[in-house]
Protein backbone atom coordinates (compact mmCIF):
# COMPACT_ATOMS: atom_id res chain seq x y z
CA UNK A 1 0.00 0.00 0.00
CA UNK A 2 0.98 4.03 -1.12
CA UNK A 3 2.47 5.75 2.10
CA UNK A 4 3.03 9.45 2.38
CA UNK A 5 5.67 10.37 5.34
CA UNK A 6 5.34 13.95 6.14
CA UNK A 7 8.66 15.78 8.22
CA UNK A 8 7.56 18.31 10.26
CA UNK A 9 10.15 19.78 12.43
CA UNK A 10 9.39 21.67 15.63
CA UNK A 11 11.07 24.14 17.39
CA UNK A 12 8.94 25.69 20.76
CA UNK A 13 6.09 25.26 18.82
CA UNK A 14 3.11 24.11 21.18
CA UNK A 15 0.88 27.09 19.42
CA UNK A 16 0.89 25.94 16.24
CA UNK A 17 1.24 22.18 16.40
CA UNK A 18 -2.40 21.19 17.03
CA UNK A 19 -4.04 23.53 14.51
CA UNK A 20 -1.81 22.29 11.59
CA UNK A 21 -2.29 18.49 12.59
CA UNK A 22 -6.02 19.33 12.17
CA UNK A 23 -5.50 20.68 8.98
CA UNK A 24 -3.25 18.08 7.48
CA UNK A 25 -5.01 14.87 8.72
CA UNK A 26 -8.26 16.23 7.32
CA UNK A 27 -6.63 16.64 3.84
CA UNK A 28 -4.05 13.36 4.33
CA UNK A 29 -7.81 11.45 4.68
CA UNK A 30 -9.30 13.11 1.43
CA UNK A 31 -6.67 11.71 -0.04
CA UNK A 32 -7.25 8.43 0.78
CA UNK A 33 -3.29 7.04 0.95
CA UNK A 34 -1.78 5.77 4.58
CA UNK A 35 0.24 8.42 5.94
CA UNK A 36 2.46 9.24 8.57
CA UNK A 37 3.65 12.33 10.36
CA UNK A 38 6.89 12.38 11.43
CA UNK A 39 7.29 15.19 13.84
CA UNK A 40 9.92 16.31 14.79
CA UNK A 41 10.81 17.94 18.50
CA UNK A 42 14.26 20.01 18.00
CA UNK A 43 15.07 20.80 21.76
CA UNK A 44 12.04 22.69 22.64
CA UNK A 45 11.82 24.40 25.67
CA UNK A 46 7.59 24.73 25.56
CA UNK A 47 4.99 21.99 25.48
CA UNK A 48 5.54 21.17 22.37
CA UNK A 49 7.02 17.47 23.37
CA UNK A 50 3.91 16.82 25.32
CA UNK A 51 1.69 17.77 22.67
CA UNK A 52 3.40 15.44 20.03
CA UNK A 53 3.01 12.43 22.79
CA UNK A 54 -0.53 13.12 23.65
CA UNK A 55 -1.08 12.93 19.56
CA UNK A 56 0.73 9.88 19.34
CA UNK A 57 -1.16 8.34 22.18
CA UNK A 58 -4.40 9.38 19.91
CA UNK A 59 -3.43 8.98 16.25
CA UNK A 60 -1.08 5.95 15.24
CA UNK A 61 -0.04 7.97 11.98
CA UNK A 62 1.37 10.48 14.94
CA UNK A 63 5.21 9.28 15.62
CA UNK A 64 7.90 11.50 16.81
CA UNK A 65 11.46 12.36 17.24
CA UNK A 66 12.86 14.08 20.26
CA UNK A 67 16.33 15.25 20.18
CA UNK A 68 18.37 15.89 23.42
CA UNK A 69 18.82 19.63 22.69
CA UNK A 70 18.53 22.10 19.59
CA UNK A 71 20.40 20.94 16.84
CA UNK A 72 18.95 23.22 13.86
CA UNK A 73 16.40 22.57 11.75
CA UNK A 74 18.85 21.23 9.08
CA UNK A 75 19.64 18.29 11.64
CA UNK A 76 15.66 17.86 12.51
CA UNK A 77 14.62 17.64 8.35
CA UNK A 78 17.64 15.13 8.12
CA UNK A 79 16.53 12.62 10.85
CA UNK A 80 13.01 12.97 9.65
CA UNK A 81 14.25 11.63 6.02
CA UNK A 82 16.35 9.50 7.41
CA UNK A 83 13.14 7.49 9.52
CA UNK A 84 10.31 8.47 6.43
CA UNK A 85 9.17 4.83 5.47
CA UNK A 86 6.92 6.47 2.86
CA UNK A 87 7.25 5.95 -0.83
CA UNK A 88 6.34 9.36 -1.00
CA UNK A 89 7.97 12.56 1.37
CA UNK A 90 6.69 15.97 2.08
CA UNK A 91 8.94 17.97 4.25
CA UNK A 92 6.88 21.15 5.41
CA UNK A 93 7.24 24.10 8.59
CA UNK A 94 4.52 23.42 11.47
CA UNK A 95 3.26 26.75 11.47
CA UNK A 96 1.13 26.80 8.08
CA UNK A 97 3.78 29.52 6.31
CA UNK A 98 3.22 26.24 3.56
CA UNK A 99 0.04 26.00 2.41
CA UNK A 100 -1.24 21.97 2.83
CA UNK A 101 -3.72 22.16 -0.02
CA UNK A 102 -1.46 22.13 -2.22
CA UNK A 103 -0.10 18.28 -1.10
CA UNK A 104 -2.37 16.48 -3.50
CA UNK A 105 -1.50 18.58 -6.47
CA UNK A 106 2.13 18.27 -5.54
CA UNK A 107 1.66 14.59 -5.00
CA UNK A 108 0.09 14.09 -8.33
CA UNK A 109 2.66 15.50 -10.26
CA UNK A 110 4.92 13.22 -8.79
CA UNK A 111 3.17 10.15 -8.51
CA UNK A 112 2.29 10.72 -12.15
CA UNK A 113 6.12 9.56 -12.91
CA UNK A 114 6.21 13.00 -14.38
CA UNK A 115 8.47 14.98 -11.86
CA UNK A 116 10.56 13.50 -9.05
CA UNK A 117 10.27 16.23 -7.01
CA UNK A 118 7.28 19.21 -6.66
CA UNK A 119 8.95 22.15 -4.68
CA UNK A 120 7.22 25.70 -3.66
CA UNK A 121 8.57 29.02 -4.19
CA UNK A 122 6.76 32.01 -2.95
CA UNK A 123 6.31 34.62 -5.56
CA UNK A 124 5.89 37.81 -2.84
CA UNK A 125 7.19 38.61 0.35
CA UNK A 126 4.62 40.14 1.61
CA UNK A 127 4.85 40.83 5.68
CA UNK A 128 8.91 40.09 5.63
CA UNK A 129 11.04 43.60 6.63
CA UNK A 130 12.21 45.61 3.39
CA UNK A 131 15.91 45.00 4.47
CA UNK A 132 15.32 41.47 5.26
CA UNK A 133 13.76 40.78 1.65
CA UNK A 134 16.88 42.69 -0.22
CA UNK A 135 19.45 40.61 1.62
CA UNK A 136 17.35 37.45 0.36
CA UNK A 137 17.30 38.90 -3.31
CA UNK A 138 20.97 39.43 -2.80
CA UNK A 139 21.82 35.99 -1.86
CA UNK A 140 19.65 34.06 -4.36
CA UNK A 141 21.95 36.26 -6.80
CA UNK A 142 25.17 35.57 -5.27
CA UNK A 143 24.31 31.78 -4.71
CA UNK A 144 23.74 31.72 -8.99
CA UNK A 145 27.38 33.59 -9.66
CA UNK A 146 29.13 31.60 -6.98
CA UNK A 147 28.08 28.09 -7.46
CA UNK A 148 26.76 25.91 -10.12
CA UNK A 149 23.67 24.81 -8.85
CA UNK A 150 20.66 26.91 -9.35
CA UNK A 151 19.05 27.99 -6.15
CA UNK A 152 15.27 29.39 -7.42
CA UNK A 153 14.53 32.44 -5.59
CA UNK A 154 11.78 32.27 -2.84
CA UNK A 155 12.04 28.60 -2.95
CA UNK A 156 10.94 27.27 0.32
CA UNK A 157 11.62 24.02 2.11
CA UNK A 158 8.39 22.62 1.60
CA UNK A 159 8.74 20.23 -0.74
CA UNK A 160 7.04 16.67 -1.66
CA UNK A 161 10.08 14.02 -2.95
CA UNK A 162 10.38 10.89 -4.38
CA UNK A 163 12.02 7.77 -2.90
CA UNK A 164 14.59 8.09 -4.96
CA UNK A 165 15.02 11.54 -4.46
CA UNK A 166 15.21 11.37 -0.76
CA UNK A 167 17.98 8.45 -1.10
CA UNK A 168 19.78 10.80 -3.06
CA UNK A 169 19.34 13.36 -0.53
CA UNK A 170 20.37 11.01 1.80
CA UNK A 171 23.62 9.62 0.67
CA UNK A 172 25.34 13.34 0.95
CA UNK A 173 27.13 12.21 3.86
CA UNK A 174 28.40 16.13 4.59
CA UNK A 175 27.61 17.81 8.41
CA UNK A 176 27.36 21.44 7.39
CA UNK A 177 24.54 20.50 5.50
CA UNK A 178 22.62 23.42 3.52
CA UNK A 179 19.44 21.71 2.49
CA UNK A 180 18.43 24.85 -0.31
CA UNK A 181 22.01 24.11 -2.13
CA UNK A 182 21.88 19.79 -1.25
CA UNK A 183 18.14 19.95 -3.08
CA UNK A 184 18.80 21.37 -6.27
CA UNK A 185 22.22 19.72 -6.22
CA UNK A 186 20.88 16.17 -6.61
CA UNK A 187 19.21 16.99 -9.62
CA UNK A 188 15.70 15.03 -10.58
CA UNK A 189 13.18 16.96 -12.31
CA UNK A 190 11.11 19.48 -10.19
CA UNK A 191 8.37 21.08 -10.80
CA UNK A 192 7.29 24.35 -9.14
CA UNK A 193 4.31 25.20 -7.55
CA UNK A 194 3.50 29.09 -6.96
CA UNK A 195 2.02 30.75 -4.13
CA UNK A 196 1.71 34.33 -2.52
CA UNK A 197 3.74 34.42 1.25
CA UNK A 198 1.66 33.40 4.12
CA UNK A 199 2.21 34.72 7.37
CA UNK A 200 2.80 32.55 10.32
CA UNK A 201 -0.03 31.20 12.11
CA UNK A 202 0.92 31.59 15.14
CA UNK A 203 3.90 32.46 17.46
CA UNK A 204 7.55 34.23 15.61
CA UNK A 205 9.93 33.15 13.55
CA UNK A 206 13.19 31.96 14.92
CA UNK A 207 15.40 33.41 12.48
CA UNK A 208 16.71 36.55 13.09
CA UNK A 209 18.39 38.18 10.73
CA UNK A 210 21.69 37.82 11.98
CA UNK A 211 21.33 33.67 12.09
CA UNK A 212 20.13 33.96 8.76
CA UNK A 213 23.33 35.85 7.50
CA UNK A 214 25.43 33.38 9.19
CA UNK A 215 23.40 30.44 7.18
CA UNK A 216 23.77 32.20 3.63
CA UNK A 217 27.45 32.25 4.60
CA UNK A 218 27.65 28.42 5.65
CA UNK A 219 25.09 28.09 1.99
CA UNK A 220 28.17 29.84 -0.23
CA UNK A 221 30.57 27.93 1.59
CA UNK A 222 29.43 24.70 1.55
CA UNK A 223 28.91 24.85 -2.10
CA UNK A 224 31.75 27.04 -3.86
CA UNK A 225 35.38 27.81 -3.43
CA UNK A 226 34.83 31.02 -5.63
CA UNK A 227 35.57 33.11 -3.01
CA UNK A 228 38.73 31.61 -2.18
CA UNK A 229 39.91 32.12 -5.63
CA UNK A 230 38.69 35.83 -5.09
CA UNK A 231 41.31 36.22 -2.21
CA UNK A 232 44.03 35.03 -4.70
CA UNK A 233 42.90 37.50 -7.19
CA UNK A 234 43.17 40.54 -4.91
CA UNK A 235 46.50 39.22 -4.09
CA UNK A 236 47.38 39.68 -7.47
CA UNK A 237 45.95 43.27 -8.59
CA UNK A 238 47.72 44.09 -5.07
CA UNK A 239 51.24 42.73 -6.18
CA UNK A 240 50.61 44.12 -9.66
CA UNK A 241 49.98 47.60 -8.33
CA UNK A 242 52.67 47.35 -6.57
CA UNK A 243 54.74 46.45 -9.18
CA UNK A 244 52.94 49.66 -11.23
CA UNK A 245 54.08 51.98 -8.24
CA UNK A 246 57.51 50.65 -8.13
CA UNK A 247 58.06 51.75 -11.33
CA UNK A 248 56.45 54.94 -10.84
CA UNK A 249 58.50 55.81 -7.78
CA UNK A 250 61.90 55.25 -9.71
CA UNK A 251 61.21 57.05 -12.58
CA UNK A 252 60.31 60.01 -10.40
CA UNK A 253 63.31 60.14 -8.98
CA UNK A 254 65.14 59.35 -12.23
CA UNK A 255 64.01 62.16 -13.95
CA UNK A 256 62.77 64.98 -10.81
CA UNK A 257 63.97 64.08 -7.80
CA UNK A 258 62.67 63.13 -4.77
CA UNK A 259 62.03 65.15 -1.91
CA UNK A 260 60.59 62.67 1.05
CA UNK A 261 57.11 62.93 1.63
CA UNK A 262 54.04 60.91 1.91
CA UNK A 263 53.93 59.36 5.92
CA UNK A 264 49.86 59.52 5.55
CA UNK A 265 49.84 57.59 2.02
CA UNK A 266 52.34 54.81 3.79
CA UNK A 267 50.09 54.40 6.90
CA UNK A 268 47.32 54.29 4.65
CA UNK A 269 48.68 51.57 2.23
CA UNK A 270 49.91 49.63 5.05
CA UNK A 271 46.22 49.82 6.37
CA UNK A 272 45.01 49.02 3.18
CA UNK A 273 47.13 45.26 2.80
CA UNK A 274 46.86 44.35 6.26
CA UNK A 275 43.07 44.69 6.02
CA UNK A 276 43.36 42.65 2.75
CA UNK A 277 45.23 40.01 4.26
CA UNK A 278 43.05 39.54 7.31
CA UNK A 279 39.69 39.34 4.75
CA UNK A 280 41.54 36.83 2.88
CA UNK A 281 43.14 34.92 6.02
CA UNK A 282 39.19 35.35 7.57
CA UNK A 283 37.96 33.66 4.20
CA UNK A 284 40.43 30.34 4.29
CA UNK A 285 39.40 30.15 8.02
CA UNK A 286 35.87 29.84 7.29
CA UNK A 287 36.82 26.69 5.04
CA UNK A 288 39.05 25.69 7.48
CA UNK A 289 36.76 25.96 10.46
CA UNK A 290 34.14 23.85 8.33
CA UNK A 291 36.90 21.16 7.47
CA UNK A 292 37.70 20.91 11.55
CA UNK A 293 33.94 20.04 11.64
CA UNK A 294 33.50 17.28 9.20
CA UNK A 295 36.48 15.75 10.36
CA UNK A 296 35.49 15.52 13.95
CA UNK A 297 32.46 13.18 12.47
CA UNK A 298 30.21 14.12 15.24
CA UNK A 299 26.55 12.72 14.84
CA UNK A 300 24.27 15.49 13.34
CA UNK A 301 21.95 14.97 16.39
CA UNK A 302 21.12 13.09 19.85
CA UNK A 303 17.74 11.91 19.88
CA UNK A 304 16.43 11.29 23.29
CA UNK A 305 12.99 9.32 22.73
CA UNK A 306 11.02 8.26 19.40
CA UNK A 307 8.17 6.65 18.42
N1 LIG B 1 12.75 24.97 13.42
C1 LIG B 1 13.46 23.90 13.98
N2 LIG B 1 14.64 24.16 14.62
C2 LIG B 1 15.15 25.42 14.74
C3 LIG B 1 14.43 26.48 14.14
C4 LIG B 1 13.24 26.22 13.49
O1 LIG B 1 13.03 22.75 13.90
O2 LIG B 1 16.20 25.57 15.36
C5 LIG B 1 11.47 24.68 12.72
C6 LIG B 1 10.30 25.55 13.16
O3 LIG B 1 9.62 25.00 14.26
C7 LIG B 1 9.42 25.59 11.92
C8 LIG B 1 10.45 25.52 10.79
O4 LIG B 1 11.65 24.98 11.35
O5 LIG B 1 8.55 24.47 11.82
C9 LIG B 1 10.72 26.88 10.16
O6 LIG B 1 11.03 27.83 11.16
P1 LIG B 1 10.47 29.31 11.13
O7 LIG B 1 9.01 29.28 10.83
O8 LIG B 1 10.88 29.98 12.39
O9 LIG B 1 11.26 29.91 9.91
P2 LIG B 1 10.69 30.87 8.76
O10 LIG B 1 9.41 30.25 8.26
O11 LIG B 1 10.47 32.18 9.42
O12 LIG B 1 11.78 30.86 7.72
MG1 LIG C 1 7.82 29.72 9.24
Amino acid sequence: MLLISIILPCYNEELAIKGTYKELSSIMQQMGNDYEFIFVDDGSKDATFNILRELSLQDNCVRYIQFSRNFGKEAALLAGLQRAKGQYIVVMDVDLQDPPSLIPQMFEAVASGEYDCAGTRRITRAGEPPIRSLFARMFYSLMTKFTDIEIVDGARDFRLMSRPYVDAVLSLPERNRFSKGIFPWVGFKTKWFEYENIQRSTGETKWSFGKLFLYSLDGIIAFSSKPMAIASILGILLFLSSLFLIGFIILRKAFWGDPVAGWASTICIILFCSGIQLFTAGILGQYISKIYIEVKKRPYFIIKEEK
